[in-house]
């Protein structure tokens, strides 16, 4: 370093305010008064610190580092007069940061409906408004009305769950997979469980049926071969140290071909023979038939309840379309067995899901407006034409932000129910079609594209798939558009 530019190093140095002053600085108070002395303090701090630092480092290198990660403004050479404007603003930009939520709401273009990463079924309305009425307000949660006594929170929803899926009992806890480990825990500890093995699916991460089987200390026993499992793999299998027939649906892929499974009926009929009970795990288990909307074929619990399962398992924020939960319907006195198990206050659900819960259970006892009211079916029965008219206002302000660069057209395209539905299925829909239109080092540009929409206030989320990126508007409803609409001008290249 030249003694010029040490001279010069320290009478910047000096200049830097210090941290009281910067305290009465004009725009500090309002900061205060958001974010408390505490908090503004830090963020002077490291704003000051990471002036000194880059001062340092430009007298250092003769050059102008860039600022710290993420900081706000930060431009080279700065003027000493601006030092303290300067702090007022990196402050304020890192405690802006730093309030928010580290959860936000974005918007899932990726064709996938119940897309589990991105949080699964949207909830009505009436459940929004019961979630705050039980989030701000005490309730009868676990507390019997009539008599005064202490209640059980299941006494909430198990009449409307046997109400719409024919069932005896009904229990609800954290999730489906919990559901299934609280089954088998409590009516298979070192028993066997007869599974085929074509059934021994993985649903997403960590949920394996034989891990989860292991977890509740049950003895797994397997039958048939992936491709085809009979009536007499079961039969031959059951035994003295037999607990329970387990069916799961395949609800994320399809084996085609040659193949054959027992159907739950005829499972339930071998279960029978053998005084011994069959449980299935529905996965995405629909309340209603879903063909009547055009859909694909998916069991509906009720349907499976009447073909003889004695216990069904099935989640709450797939097609039933409400908040994450498992449930858990069947026999009385094997739900009694469920519900006095310990592990079920483990996993039992809070209050806010319960109350979630029952105004989307309410809402199937008018299936005529169920297509309308409930936000997942919604989604899923949206007319082509709709997507297709959104796509057609949607391209023009994308193609207008983007310019040459990329090329935006109106595309048909398939969406998917996700999470649980063959994803064999398909949905006609409607998209925006992102291209690159000198096709060389298309990936590249694309990733760039993808993670500008990402950088958005609201995030979008899209699919690239064929050198393209594409934005599926099945799930840009009404007042989403309008949002989507008014931040393009926003994206960042
Ligand atoms: C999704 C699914 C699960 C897991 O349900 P979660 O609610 O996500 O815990 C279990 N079994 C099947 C068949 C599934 O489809």
């Amino acid at each position: 370093m030249s003694e010029l530019a040490t001279g010069d190093l320290r009478a910047r140095l000096a200049r830097v305010p210090a941290v009281e002053r910067m305290l009465s600085a004009p725009g500090v108070q309002p900061l205060i008064e958001v974010y408390g002395r505490t908090q503004v303090l830090a963020a002077v701090r490291a704003s000051l610190d990471a002036l000194r630092g880059e001062l340092l480092a430009q007298a250092n290198n003769g050059e102008h580092v860039r600022d710290r990660a993420g900081s706000a403004a930060s431009p080279p050479n700065r003027d000493p007069d601006s030092y303290e404007a300067h702090i007022v603003a990196d402050a304020g930009a890192w405690l802006a940061r730093r309030a928010r939520s580290s959860m936000r709401a974005v918007f899932n273009l990726t064709g996938t409906v119940l897309h589990t990463n991105l949080g699964r079924a949207l909830l009505p309305d009436e459940a929004v408004q019961a979630v705050i009425v039980a989030l701000t307000h005490a309730s009868n949660l676990e507390f019997d009305l009539e008599t005064g006594a202490r209640g059980d929170r299941d006494d909430l929803i198990d009449e409307l769950i046997c109400e719409l899926t024919g069932a005896e009992a009904a229990t609800v806890v954290n999730n489906n997979a919990a559901a299934v480990l609280l089954t088998l825990s409590a009516l298979a500890p070192k028993k066997e469980v007869v599974v085929s093995r074509g059934e021994l699916v993985e649903i997403g991460g960590a949920f394996r049926i034989p891990d989860i089987m292991a977890r509740a200390g049950a003895r797994l026993r397997e039958v048939g071969t992936t491709n085809r499992t009979h009536p007499k793999d079961y039969e031959e299998a059951i035994n003295p140290r037999t607990a329970l027939l387990m069916k799961v649906h395949c609800s994320n892929y399809a084996i085609s071909g040659f193949t054959k499974s027992v159907e739950i009926d005829e499972l339930a009929r071998i279960a029978q023979r053998h005084a011994l009970p069959v449980a299935f795990d529905l996965g995405s288990g629909t309340l209603t038939d879903l063909t009547q909307w055009g859909l694909p074929a998916e069991p509906t619990v009720r349907g499976t309840i009447e073909a003889g399962a004695d216990l069904v398992t099935f989640s709450g924020d797939k097609l039933l379309g409400g908040p994450q939960a498992g449930l858990i319907v069947g026999r009385s006195e094997l739900i009694r067995k469920i519900k006095k198990h310990p592990l079920k206050r483990a996993l039992r659900v809070g209050k806010l899901t319960l109350a979630a819960l029952e105004p989307v259970l309410r809402l199937y006892r008018a299936p005529e407006f169920l297509a309308e009211r409930l936000t997942t079916l919604r989604l899923l029965t949206r007319p082509a034409a709709d997507m297709h008219a959104s796509a057609r206002r949607v391209q023009p302000v994308l193609q207008q932000v983007l310019g040459e660069r990329y090329t935006v057209s109106v595309e048909p395209m398939f969406s998917q129910i996700g999470s649980g539905a063959l994803p064999v299925d398909q949905l006609a829909s409607y998209g925006v079609v992102l291209r690159v239109p000198a096709a060389r080092r298309s990936g590249r540009a694309l990733a760039q594209l993808e993670k500008a929409l990402r950088a958005l206030p609201r995030p979008v989320v899209g699919r690239i798939a064929d050198d393209a990126l594409k934005l599926d508007l099945r799930c840009l409803e009404a007042a989403d558009e309008a949002q989507f609409i008014a931040q393009c001008a926003e994206l960042r290249l």
